[in-house]
């Protein structure tokens, strides 16, 4: 199965993606983790990536493109998170995956107010101290969603496809409604 999870930074997205992925045995596909692993490495990509990933902003679309379409060659089930997170970054997924005729079979919105993505946030950067968890990259990376993402949203609501799932709750509740949402999509679908 391929399964897009959506929501902002602090809904929990990261957490419900791993664990779906591993209850269905396919692959976790992170961008974020993904440049953080160029960035620990050295690479080129994670030379370039850094200041842009410290201040929260977003990596540029063709750059993102490029290392996600390598990857998504590759997996035949995965849960994609964290891309795409721009219009043309959607188009270039939808295009991408035409071409390689493994469509998605699930979207999934996970969603969850400003006020409780940002303390969840905080309490990540307190236990993990993630570079781009400062007050002011987390306030950049939520603005960025509004503003880049949520179109995004849209496009897969318009399109029918796409399931929205509370993700205030707790995590074992979260993912019940989750794996409740991919059984109807699955039913759906046959
Ligand atoms: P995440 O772990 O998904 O919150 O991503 C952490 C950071 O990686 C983001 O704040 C961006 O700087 C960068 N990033 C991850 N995915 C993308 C993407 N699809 N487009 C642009 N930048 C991204």
């Amino acid at each position: 199965m391929r399964i897009l999870i959506l929501g902002p930074q602090g809904s929990g997205k990261g957490t419900q993606a791993k664990r779906i992925a591993a209850s269905r045995r396919i692959a976790h596909v992170a961008t974020g983790d993904m440049l953080r692993e160029a960035m620990a490495a050295g690479t080129p990509l994670g030379r370039q990536v850094k200041p842009i990933y410290d201040r929260g902003d977003l990596v540029p679309d063709d750059l993102m493109i490029d290392l996600i379409r390598e990857r998504l060659e590759r997996e035949d089930g995965y849960v994609l998170d964290g891309f795409p997170r721009t219009l043309p970054q959607a188009e270039a997924l939808d295009a991408m995956l035409a071409e390689i005729g493994k469509p998605l079979d699930a979207v999934i919105l996970l969603q969850a107010a400003d006020d409780v993505a940002t303390g969840r946030l905080h309490a990540r950067a307190a236990a993990e101290g993630r570079a781009d968890d400062s007050p002011e990259a987390i306030r950049n990376r939520l603005r960025l969603y509004h503003e880049l993402t949520e179109p995004v949203v849209e496009r897969y609501r318009a399109e029918g496809t796409l399931v929205a799932v509370d993700g205030e709750g707790g995590v074992a509740h979260v993912e019940t409604d989750i794996e409740d949402a991919l059984a109807a999509v699955g039913a759906r679908s046959r």
